[in-house]
């Protein structure tokens, strides 16, 4: 029995080809994409030092604390993320805590969002992409490979708060359904979505490149039941636009909120027979912030730190190794052939370039 186990662990850690070219139980796979959450709230909840008017923009801290500080770390940091915590960490696995040896850091060297979207969706990072301008994406996305093939074509969907993510992933070009930033959503046709893309355009605008998270993942959700896309993209911007207002108080309720929203998709997803045990969940960051009472609201080349992040995945093909320590360093680039290797796809092998998947996440069915 020892023996078995063993030999199981030495098979899932130590064979990058098993956990990429083999079927796996997973038939639909979903990204979801949180712009600059740092590792730091991820890991350990709310930061007691950001509380203050002058560092995080906080008059009264009481109401925050109530909700989201605990004396113990564990249930502090399920506090916030209580489906992440609960759910995801519990019977998946979560990387990126820095206090327990397991170091996940972006490639690209750049720190900010389009190159932190790119590296994820493509598998490696590209120094022609140097900045957040409109330019459509020159390299193909994991998404667009996963759409050029016949048991996925069709069946591949984006969705993005963030009104640049049609370029990220080329639409162009990539083939699959887009939605981002203000656009209306023209399918399907219903009471609901038309009240979202009204508001979607009515609610004050906050920020010049993305309605609030809400609308989009809303819109998300109508479009999910009535056309179950079996490869999905979503991403949430509130977070990194907060924190460079320097926001504190409004980043740990979007934080929470976004868990919440990860929650209704997941069970959403799986009280759907096409869903239903059948489908993996990534949930990632496109970069990390910098540390300490000014640091955290930026993140850049020149921010410390703001190259650490995390990453965190559940699924039928998942082994539950909870939180990892002692792993690593892994690399955002690891993300497309990890999302790949849920729908039984070697990505790796195809795109050499492409870093290879998360070591243990994947695994062969038994
Ligand atoms: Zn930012």
């Amino acid at each position: 029995m020892k023996r078995l186990r063993l030999l199981a662990l030495f098979l899932v850690f130590t064979s990058p080809a098993l956990h990429a070219a083999e079927p796996t139980r997973s038939e639909n796979a979903i990204l979801v994409l949180v712009d600059g959450v740092r590792w730091q709230e991820i890991f350990g909840g709310i930061d007691a030092s950001l509380l203050t008017k002058e560092n995080g923009g906080i008059e009264d801290a009481t109401e925050i604390r109530k909700a989201y500080a605990r004396d113990d770390i564990d249930a502090q940091r399920a506090a916030l993320m209580p489906f992440f915590w609960r759910v995801m960490a519990k019977d998946g696995q979560v990387f990126g805590n820095q206090k327990k040896g397991c170091v996940v850091h972006v490639a690209n060297g750049k720190n900010f969002s389009y190159p932190g979207y790119s590296e994820m969706l493509v598998g490696f990072p590209d120094d022609r992409i140097d900045s957040n301008d409109k330019k459509p994406n020159p390299n193909v996305t994991v998404l667009e490979w996963l759409n050029g093939k016949p048991r996925w074509h069709g069946k591949v969907a984006a969705f993005g708060a963030w009104d640049v993510v049609p370029y990220i992933v080329n639409r162009e070009r990539c083939g699959f359904f887009v939605n981002a930033g203000f656009e209306p959503l023209t399918e399907p046709m219903s009471p609901r979505v038309d009240i979202l893309n009204q508001l979607k355009l009515d609610l004050p605008k906050q920020w010049e490149g993305e309605p609030a998270d809400a609308i989009t993942f809303y819109s998300m959700l109508e479009y999910v039941k009535a056309h179950t896309p079996r490869v999905l993209y979503l991403t949430f911007g509130e977070t990194d636009e907060f924190a460079h207002s320097g926001r504190y108080a409004d980043v740990l309720e979007s934080i929470h909120r976004t868990d919440r929203f990860v929650e209704t998709l997941w069970t959403t997803v799986q009280a759907m027979e096409s869903y239903r045990g059948k489908t993996t969940l990534i949930v990632a960051t496109d970069h990390g912030r910098g540390d300490g009472p000014r640091e955290w609201k930026n993140h850049g080349k020149d921010t410390k730190g703001s190259e650490n992040i995390w990453i965190a995945i559940l699924g039928p093909d998942t082994p539950a190794l909870g939180e990892r320590a002692n792993v690593g360093p892994f690399t955002q680039s690891q993300i497309a052939a990890t999302f790949a290797a849920a729908l039984g796809e070697d990505y790796h092998a195809a795109i050499p370039k492409a870093a290879p998947a998360l070591d243990g996440a994947i695994a062969p069915p038994r």
